[in-house]
């Protein structure tokens, strides 16, 4: 089962297809307003820097830099498995997104170059699906 035959757990907030600029890697679905400021996820309420509804869908690529990583070794939530590994990735469009990376043995250094990928995972149902990682950049 590839992730471009299956299930996205989140699927309005990301996609298989990557961007023009990555097309190698899935694309995150955020939002452009008439002012310039790119954001994500994609809301309707209006632009978060001036205001305006004059807003735009665009697919931001799945390429940015690592700001920060936190592991997560002992979690409250009865249905996360730790350790886990939190990430913020300035995506090269614009936004700041915290995720969860890929399990990887090599340590994380800020400022390296980070991808998206869909992972397998399990939805709440028990069914196997895809959600977006992060990992470094090969
Ligand atoms: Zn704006």
């Amino acid at each position: 089962m590839t992730a471009a035959d299956s299930r996205l757990l989140k699927p309005a907030l990301y996609r298989v297809a990557g961007t023009e600029a990555a097309p190698d890697r899935p694309a995150l679905l955020g939002a452009a307003c008439a002012c310039g400021y790119v954001f994500f996820p994609l809301q309707t309420y209006g632009c978060e820097r001036c205001g305006s509804r004059d807003i735009q869908p665009r697919a931001l690529s799945g390429s940015g830099r690592l700001l920060a990583s936190a592991r997560v070794h002992r979690h409250a939530g009865k249905t996360r498995q730790a350790p886990f590994t939190v990430v913020a990735v300035a995506l090269d469009d614009g936004p700041i997104v915290r995720t969860l990376a890929v399990e990887d043995e090599a340590a994380l250094a800020v400022g390296q170059r980070m991808r998206s990928l869909l992972a397998p995972v399990v939805d709440p149902d028990g069914a196997p699906c895809f959600d977006l990682r992060f990992a470094r950049e090969a």
